[in-house]
């Protein structure tokens, strides 16, 4: 009885295996992307008609830039906790509410606004929030404000999915900071990086990336984004480490904040992470030396965590 019901799930994750190829249409790479709404966003007419135009504006770029098309395969709605603290909550929130099923990405709108019924209303925000080469997506959508570009906001992001990185050349998509020229153009390290990623299994995700296109993209970044940005290779492995964390495998985890490391040795939270691990498992020794590395790089939180080590191994040597 046992070993039948294990051949069937050995045929059942071959099947799954083999559908999570990356799709192609012709010579084009396909990006299956289910996009959502959040009910600030659902709040004004023909939000769906307005969210398939701004992913038909940017799968046009993408298409004749990198030959990468988007193919929306629904989109739906989704409603964000207004108690967030702003992009990134809403990434998590985006993450954890919305299956990958069947797409590559979620594309989040949200038009949500923190400074509502605030002073600080006049402040600018963030126009969206991916984490490198992950599978979510979140796009501020506010259009009532002026100054928001949604053609450019989801270029930017969805590049970020593909590991795209931050660049300081004005004339680049790329750029952190909104203000500049209206821009679609890519600057030259992130055209290369994202043709060599043009194929990136989302499914398979930044474990699966071969030794050799690691290296290229640890490379393109150092020359073109190294000084701005966290490399998107250690930032998406960082990522993948929580999550194994999250899921109760801390020795999985910490082997992954290593390889991010090894991509980007000024990653300050990798380092104070992998400590703060390190000394939940007792393993001492090599969390004060990753968290004298942290601290090095300024992580906020190194110092407490060694004094805790230290006193908690004073206590016990009593
Ligand atoms: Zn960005």
């Amino acid at each position: 009885m046992l070993r039948v019901s294990l051949i069937a799930v050995a045929a059942v994750i071959g099947a799954t295996a083999a559908q999570a190829e990356v799709v192609k249409d012709g010579d084009l790479r396909v990006l299956r992307i289910r996009a959502c709404a959040d009910d600030e966003m659902r709040a004004r007419g023909g939000w769906v008609e307005e969210i398939q135009e701004h992913l038909a504006f940017a799968s046009g770029i993408f298409e004749s830039t990198f030959g990468i098309r988007f193919r929306v395969e629904e989109v739906v709605e989704w409603d964000s906790d207004d108690a967030g603290q702003g992009l990134g909550d809403l990434v998590d929130e985006l993450e954890a509410d919305m299956s990958v099923e069947g797409v590559d990405a979620v594309v989040g709108f949200s038009a949500q606004d923190p400074r509502a019924g605030k002073l600080s209303k006049y402040v600018a925000l963030p126009w969206g929030l991916t984490p490198s080469l992950g599978r979510v997506s979140m796009i501020r959508a506010m259009v009532e404000d002026e100054s928001y570009d949604l053609h450019l906001a989801v270029v930017h992001e969805v590049a970020h999915l593909f590991g795209a990185f931050h660049v300081t050349q004005q004339d680049s998509v790329m750029r952190e900071t909104v203000q500049g020229p209206r821009t679609f153009q890519f600057d030259t390290e992130n055209g290369k990086l994202i043709r060599l990623m043009r194929d990136y299994d989302f499914e398979a995700g930044v474990e699966a990336i071969d030794p050799q296109t690691a290296e290229r993209l640890t490379a393109l970044w150092k020359r073109g984004g190294g000084e701005v940005d966290t490399s998107p290779l250690a930032e998406a492995l960082f990522n993948r480490g929580i999550e194994l964390y999250n899921e109760d495998r801390p020795e999985d985890a910490i082997a992954l904040w290593k390889r991010s490391i090894r991509a980007d040795d000024r990653f300050a939270l990798a380092y104070g992470t992998m400590g703060v691990t390190l000394a939940e498992l007792e393993r001492y020794d090599e969390a004060l030396e990753a968290l004298k590395k942290a601290d090095e790089l300024g992580w906020p939180e190194a110092k407490q965590a060694m004094w805790l080590i230290e006193w908690r191994e004073e206590r016990g040597e009593e």
